[in-house]
């Protein structure tokens, strides 16, 4: 085993949960390498590129190069016609993610991680029953293999290290939305109002979105649930959404993709491999939004891994990372995850007037902050009728 290659932490992907995750744990002084299979960190990629103020400053200062446009309000409009606008100044930014997730990587790299793009790790080195040694890559063309006590896996809903690890990461039918985007050209659009589009018709279980980033483009996409009518197309519904909408726009970009359902914290670790991110599922059951998410939960893992001592501590410490993930947001993915149950059963004439209810909270304000948990409960309180859709959902 060449000395050269080991380390004290191996971080696999190098999207933003796992260039959080290499740079908390470089931050701590560890030896860091962060794997990363394509040859230019960023791309491609598929997201709409949405995030809260706080969901990325919490966790990283603002750079204003990653900044396609600043989010002041946000539109909703329901099936029929419905709509509400709420006025929410310095709510959040459209990133440009090519720029965004090469610039985390180089502020690993900054803190003294080695990254390597273009290194696909291809098989995990397993220590017959015992903790996973290493990462077997595949480096300039050559088989390689790297050492390290605590592996991240940070390579996102497509993930093989944990099914590697021995963990089941089945992505079945039932979960995970099907989506599709693209980046359309020549639009007047608001360019600082996140616009949302629902419907069952429109995209059943999901939502369209409107994400502006400036020059008269914007991200323009669908997610919607397959589970709920397997004979449609992402894309074909969102062509439908297009040139219902945008009829003369140019496609500049096209993506499809998959969003990954919340399963609580079975894959959050499993021996010495902390997963985060998409790789874990960390996404919001409403609004399918991960990279708060990826951020955070790359962080809490690469402190936790620096701070893990295989020759003082058992591998059971590295369940602080689940732990601490928990206390922080455990009681609002699982908020998310049952206001999910009743969103996918919800009716057009629901969408709308669910809509007309946050249209009369929110008229006429100016808003600083929202309360999402806080809010859907007053929505369920305001419609009764959605609890019903809830009555085979264990609380
Ligand atoms: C259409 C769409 C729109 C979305 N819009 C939003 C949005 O507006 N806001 C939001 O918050 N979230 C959004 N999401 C979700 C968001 O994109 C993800 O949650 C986020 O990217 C997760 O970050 P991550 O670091 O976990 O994984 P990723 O960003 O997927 O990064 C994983 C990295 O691992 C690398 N990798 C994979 N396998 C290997 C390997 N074997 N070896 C080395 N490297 C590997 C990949 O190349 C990639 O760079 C959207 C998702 C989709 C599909």
């Amino acid at each position: 085993m060449m000395p050269e290659n080991n380390y004290d932490v191996i971080v696999v992907g190098a999207g933003p949960g796992g260039s959080s995750a290499a740079m908390a744990a470089a931050k701590k002084g560890r030896k860091v390498l962060l794997l990363e299979k394509h040859p230019i960190v960023g791309y491609p990629l598929c997201c709409a590129e949405g995030i809260s103020k706080s969901g990325l400053e919490n966790i990283v200062p603002l750079n204003p190069r990653w900044v396609a446009s600043r989010v002041e309000r946000v539109l909703l409009v329901g099936p029929g016609g419905a709509e509400a606008r709420i006025e929410h100044p310095a709510a959040g930014y459209v990133l440009d993610r090519k720029i965004f997730d090469r610039d985390l990587a180089a502020r690993a790299a900054r803190e003294g991680a080695v990254v390597k793009t273009g290194t696909p790790a291809v098989a995990l080195l397993n220590g017959d029953g015992g903790p996973v040694r290493g990462v077997k890559v595949q480096e300039e063309g050559k088989p390689n293999e790297y050492f390290a006590p605590v592996i991240i896996a940070s390579d996102g809903i497509e993930s093989r290290i944990g099914f590697w690890a021995g963990l089941d990461t089945t992505l079945y039918l039932s979960g995970f939305d099907s989506a599709a985007q693209y980046l359309l050209g020549g639009l007047d659009v608001d360019e600082e109002c996140l616009q949302f589009y629902f419907g069952r018709e429109l995209c059943p279980g999901g939502y369209a979105w409107v994400f502006p980033k400036g020059g008269g483009t914007a991200n323009v996409g669908l997610a919607f649930t397959p589970a709920l009518n397997a004979k449609v197309k992402a894309m074909e519904l969102l062509d439908k959404f297009v040139q219902r909408c945008f009829p003369s726009a140019s496609v500049i970009e096209t993506i499809v993709g998959g969003v990954p359902a919340y399963v609580g914290k079975k894959l959050l670790r499993v021996k010495n491999v902390l997963l985060v991110g998409d790789a874990a599922r960390l996404v919001d059951s409403i609004s399918g939004a991960g990279i708060a998410n990826a951020l955070l939960s790359g962080k809490i893992a690469g402190e936790t891994a620096a701070e893990y001592l295989p020759s003082k501590h058992s591998e059971k410490f590295l369940d602080r990372y689940r732990q601490n993930w928990d206390r922080l947001k455990g009681r609002e993915m699982r908020f998310y995850l049952y206001a999910r149950q009743i969103y996918v059963r919800m009716r057009d004439a629901d969408f709308d007037s669910v809509i007309g209810f946050v249209r009369s909270i929110f008229e006429r304000k100016s808003v600083a902050a929202i309360e999402p948990i806080g809010l859907l409960k007053r929505v369920l309180k305001e419609n009764p009728k959605l609890l019903l859709l809830a009555r085979h959902i264990r609380w």
